[in-house]
Formats: C-alpha cells, structure tokens, sequence
C-alpha cells in the first residue's frame, strides 16, 4: 500500500486525507498544532490516524508522498528534512486534481482572488452549473472529490498552494494581477514570488484558456518568457489591440468567444478594481457557455463579498464602508480610488514592510481625515503627517470609530482600509471588520432611539 502523509489537519488536510484513504493510500495525518474537533472527527469516522502537537518524523519522512498545508513554510524543520530525503511534497489541489476529470477555473493574482471566484461561483449556479466551490475558500477541493463531486470547480489559489503544483491543469486559468505581497514567505525575492503565480499557466494546453489584466507590468514582462499555449485571453480597462474584455463608452464588452455588452452602471461591483474583477467573470463565463442573459443578471445582482468595500450604513449622512480584507498597499490604493466623496480613511496595524508612497497622491486627493489604528502608529505618522490632513492617533476600534464620528462630515465616507494585517490588535481581518460593523451600527441604533 502506498504509504502517505499529510501535514496539517485543517480544511485542505483533512479532505486531503479523506481522498487519501478513499484511494487506497496508508494515511497518516500529523500537525504541529492542536486539530479542531471538527476535523478530528471527520478523521475518526473514516479511521484515518492522525496525531497533533507534534510530528513523530520516522513515520512522516517514511511516506512516499507528502501532502503539506499552504500555510506551513518550506523552513519548517519537517518539511526540510523530507526534501533533503528526496520526498515529493504536493499540495492538496495538486493531489485531488489527479482523482478527477472535471472543468478547472482557478484564479489567482495578488488582490481579487476571493471577489473573483465568489462572483464567477455566482454565475456558475445561476446559470444552473453543477459547481463547486474550492481553494482558499468552501470545502477544499480534495473533499469534494472524494465525497461531493461537480462538474466544474471554481478554484480560489494562493502562491502557496502553486507552489507545490506540479502536474494539474487548469482548463480556465485567472490571472488577475501581480505586486508584493507575502515577500517574507518568498526569501523577500520578488521573483519568487512572480514564478508562483505564473505556475497557474503551467500544463496548459491549446484546449485551455488563459485570462489575465493586460495593463499589468509584472504579467506582460513574465509573458514573453513563457510559451503560452493556452488561447490568451486579456482583458484591459480600455479597447485596444488583442484584448478580449474591456470598458467602452460607458458599456462592459467582452468579443470572445461569444460577444457580448452591457451598461457599466448594471454591474453591481464599483470600483476600478471591480471591473477588472467583473472582466475576468464574465469572460470565465463566457468561455463556459452560459448564456448572456444569465451573465448580464449574475453580474448585476451579486450581493458582494464581506469586508470587501462592503457598505455597512450611513449615519448623519456619513457613509460607513469595511474594506478589511485590503492587507496591502495596493488594494487600499483601489479602494481610495473608488471614493466620490471626501474621505476619513482608517488605516495601521501589522505593517509587512509597506511603502505607503504608491497612496501618497491619492490620500491627498481624497482624504479629509486619517484615522491611524494600530498597536503602533509610529510609521504612518512619519509618512503622512506632513500631508497636511488632520490626523487622529487610536490603539482600539472604538477609539477609532468615536475617531471618525468626530472627523466625518455629512457627505463623507469613512473607509476601513487598513493596508496592514490585523493582528497587531485583532484576530483576524475578519475580526477587524466585524468589530467596525458593530461599532457603527450601534451609532446608527443611538440615532434611531
Ligand atoms: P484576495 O482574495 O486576493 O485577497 P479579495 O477579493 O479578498 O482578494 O480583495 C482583497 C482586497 O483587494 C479588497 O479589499 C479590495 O479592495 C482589493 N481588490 C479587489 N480586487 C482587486 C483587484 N483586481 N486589484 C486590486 N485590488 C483589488
């Protein structure tokens, strides 16, 4: 019996194991860290053996094949010492993508991934598609193929999980953009981290798309290394040569395969940002065979992902919107630049070595009021102090948002758009986020009494 192991029993683990044992492998699970309860029982029901709290290496490094968790480090000593043994690692995309012949649609990029796929997902079941939901959001895809199969998988992918890609195929790869993120997880190389995102095109074959943003610098440099033989399919904020999908006096159009247009004004995602989201759906879609009139409804009334430009409400004419899962520079550049009114933009936390020059013009531009929260605002207060613009010091979220209440206008909007990690202060983006709805509906229910 072919003997595997699995490190790292949360979502992607466990379904990877759960696949494993259907398979007909010898399954040992083991995580460095105590095993939710969930997952612990999820492995007993099906008797697969799994330890916690620590790795008993001689039965880990005995395994022919290793399937490792995205978020453990290739310096984490086990996975060292099972390299220098010659042991493949995969991950759990890599290894259910063997036990299944269904349509792929991964995405990947920087910022989008989860707006993109939860959109094309939309789509998918509104057309009736029998989809499932994968990757960095859902069940993981290993468990679904074990025990709920689809047709199709929307697949969400982070650089960790194509890092350890070899041999999968997407039959619709998404490539929505490229600039620094997790650099601290790629040796802080840049390039590292540009060759996993890339990975997304690999065993590509004629029969396959590839859609990616044209106007990205990264992606059009990478591209004249690679032979690309998927049929390319880039799409641009604005027509031009080769491009697919774009914006045109005020109409969403995409040519290819099926042509197809709308007014810009339908689509329900706002923001630069989104439209180059919105592209990549519907050209997804397009390629799928979905219907127009099921494309055009889907891309009008998806209700949006939480804490992404998410509005929660307005109070004294103020606008409140959550943008917590902006963790970098970039996506808190796009949601600036979305702002049509004046704007108290509420940023800080854990900074992963952010250069906040790329925002300087448009905090300008666009900000009324700067509300720093963090554990330590040292940082942002060397960088944006001299701009000019009234400036407010909190440590907590209720400091923060008393903070805003004060700054804001009628007509503004306070923006939550942190650039930063949470964990400084939070549990998580998730916490972050939903501390602030808290916060400002209780304002909105002082209001009401
Ligand atoms: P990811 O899953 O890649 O982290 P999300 O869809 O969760 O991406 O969005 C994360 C943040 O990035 C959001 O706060 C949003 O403002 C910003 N964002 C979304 N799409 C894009 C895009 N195409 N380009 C740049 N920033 C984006």
């Amino acid at each position: 019996m072919k003997k595997i192991a699995i490190l790292g029993a949360a979502e992607s683990g466990t379904g990877a194991a759960i696949l494993a044992k259907k398979e007909g492998y010898d399954v040992f699970v083991s995580d460095m860290s105590p095993i939710k309860e969930r997952y612990k029982k999820m492995l007993d029901e099906r008797q697969i053996v799994w330890e916690e709290g620590h790795h008993t290496e001689a039965r880990i490094l005995d395994a022919e094949e290793i399937v490792k968790s995205p978020g453990i480090p290739d310096e984490a000593p086990i996975v060292k010492k099972a390299i220098e043994k010659g042991i493949r690692i995969i991950s759990e995309i890599e290894f259910a993508g063997r036990y299944t012949n269904s349509k792929m649609i991964c995405i990947t990029g920087s910022n989008g991934k989860t707006t993109t796929t939860s959109l094309i997902y939309h789509i998918f079941k509104t057309a009736g598609y029998d989809a499932g939901l994968a990757g960095n959001i859902g069940n993981s895809l290993a468990l679904q193929v074990a025990e709920e199969p689809h047709e199709y998988y929307i697949i969400e992918l982070s650089s960790f999980q194509l890092d350890n890609m070899y041999d999968f195929r997407a039959d619709i790869a998404i490539l929505l953009n490229i600039t620094p993120d997790h650099l601290d997880r790629y040796g802080n190389c840049m390039q590292n981290y540009v060759d996993a995102k890339m990975r997304i095109t690999q065993n590509q074959t004629s029969e396959d798309a590839f859609i990616y943003w044209a106007d990205d610098p990264i992606i059009k440099r990478e591209l004249e290394k690679y032979d690309i033989k998927a049929v390319q399919c880039p799409f641009s904020e604005v027509k031009k040569k080769g491009v697919i999908g774009y914006m045109e006096e005020g109409q969403y159009k995409i040519e290819y395969p099926t042509p197809f247009n709308m007014e810009q004004e339908e689509l329900s995602l706002t923001g630069r940002h989104n439209i180059y989201n919105s592209l990549a759906a519907g050209i997804a879609s397009n390629i799928s065979g979905i219907k127009k009139d099921v494309i055009r409804q889907s891309l009008s009334d998806f209700p949006g992902v939480e804490h992404r430009l998410e509005r929660v409400c307005k109070v004294d004419g103020v606008e409140y919107i959550n943008d917590s899962k902006a963790t970098n520079v970039d996506a808190c550049w796009y949601a600036l630049e979305s702002m049509k009114t004046p704007t108290i933009l509420i940023i800080g936390g854990k900074d992963k070595g952010n250069d906040y020059e790329p925002i300087r013009e448009l905090v300008k531009k666009k900000c009324a009021g700067l509300v720093f929260l963090g554990a330590d605002n040292t940082k942002l207060h060397d960088f944006f102090d001299s701009l000019g613009i009234p400036v407010r010091d909190t440590h907590s979220m209720k400091d923060c948002v008393a903070a805003c209440r004060e700054l804001a206008k009628p007509g503004d909007t306070v923006l939550l758009s942190p650039c930063c990690a949470s964990f400084d202060l939070f549990k998580n983006m998730e916490d972050r986020g939903e501390q602030f709805k808290t916060l400002v509906r209780e304002l909105r229910k002082e209001k009401d009494e």
